[in-house]
C-alpha cells in the first residue's frame, strides 16, 4: 500500500512511523510512506501557505494553490490516482470499518491542515472524504493521519508477526477484547483467573468470550446493539444479567 501525507511538518510523520508494527510494515515493503510539504509549492519569498480569512476573525486559513499543487505531487508519488482524504474534526469519526476499508485501497493521499483549516474550495475541488479522530480539536491533522496509518498498517496482510492477530483485537468481531494476563501468577494479592492456568482450551475460549461479551455490554452497549448475537452469546449475557439481578436483591 502506498500512502502520501501532505503536511507542513513532514518530520512528524516520518519520525513517528519507524517503530513497531508500522516500522516493520515499512521495512518489509508492505507499506510505502512519503510526505509532501505544501511550503515547497509556495512561490513567494516567505513561502506563504496561509492568509487571513475573508469576512474577518482570528486565525489564518490555508490557501488553495500551494495545497492543491502539493496534493497533485502526492498523487504522483503514489502512482497517479488515489483516494484523497482530509483529516478534519468535521469529518466522519474513524472506526474499525473505516480503517479496514481504507487499508484495502492500493494508494491514499492524506491531507493534514493547520491553523483554522483550509479554504473550503480546496475541499470541494480535491477531497474525496473527510475523516475525524474524534470530537475534539487538535492543532493539526498530523496526529490523526498517523493514527490512521498505524491502524491501517496492522491490517496489511503479513504486517503482524507470527502469533499476532488483528482478528483477536477489539472491534474485529464487534466486541471489545477480553482481559489479558502474563507472569507472575500473583501481583499484590491479585491472582490470574484459574481457568487460564487450567490448560483446558474449550473452557478458556468460553471464559474469554464471556469476558468480551460482558465488557462490551458494560462499556460499549452501542457496539452490542449493532451486532447480532449467537445463541451461545445470548445465553452468556442472559446468565450474566440474571447473576447481576440476583446480586442486587
Ligand atoms: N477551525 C477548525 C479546526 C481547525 S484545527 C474547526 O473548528 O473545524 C486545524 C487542523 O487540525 C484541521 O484543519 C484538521 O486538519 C486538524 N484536526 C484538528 N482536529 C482534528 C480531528 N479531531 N480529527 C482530524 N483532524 C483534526
Amino acid at each position: 500500500m502506498r500512502v502520501a501525507v501532505v503536511s507542513l511538518f513532514p518530520e512528524m510523520i516520518s519520525g513517528a512511523c519507524g517503530y513497531g508494527i508500522c516500522g516493520r510494515a515499512l521495512d518489509a515493503g508492505l507499506l510505502e510512506l512519503s510526505t509532501v510539504n505544501p511550503r515547497e509549492f509556495a512561490h513567494d519569498r516567505h513561502r506563504t501557505v496561509d492568509d487571513r480569512p475573508y469576512g474577518g476573525g482570528p486565525g489564518m486559513v490555508m490557501m488553495v494553490e500551494p495545497l492543491r499543487a502539493a496534493i497533485g505531487a502526492a498523487r504522483k508519488a503514489v502512482g497517479g490516482t488515489a483516494k484523497t482524504v482530509h483529516m478534519s474534526p468535521q469529518g466522519v469519526p474513524i472506526d474499525d470499518a473505516a480503517v479496514r476499508r481504507l487499508a484495502a485501497e492500493p494508494a491514499l493521499v492524506l491531507v493534514c491542515s493547520r491553523y483554522e483549516g483550509v479554504d473550503e474550495r480546496l475541499i470541494e475541488l480535491e477531497i474525496d472524504e473527510e475523516l475525524s479522530l474524534g470530537d475534539f480539536v487538535l492543532s493539526g491533522g498530523e496526529l490523526p493521519a498517523l493514527a490512521l496509518v498505524d491502524a491501517m498498517a496492522r491490517q496489511l496482510p503479513g504486517a503482524l508477526g507470527h502469533g499476532e492477530s488483528a482478528q483477536q483485537d477489539s472491534f474485529a468481531d464487534g466486541l471489545l477484547d477480553w482481559p489479558h494476563y502474563t507472569r507472575p501468577e500473583r501481583v499484590e494479592g491479585l491472582e490470574v483467573p484459574p481457568v487460564l492456568l487450567s490448560g483446558h482450551h474449550a473452557r478458556i475460549e468460553k471464559w474469554r468470550l464471556h469476558q468480551a461479551l460482558v465488557r462490551t455490554a458494560e462499556r460499549r452497549p452501542d457496539l452490542l446493539a449493532e451486532r447480532s448475537l449467537s445463541e451461545e452469546e445470548q445465553a452468556v449475557l442472559a446468565a450474566h444479567r440474571a447473576g447481576h439481578a440476583a446480586n442486587e436483591e
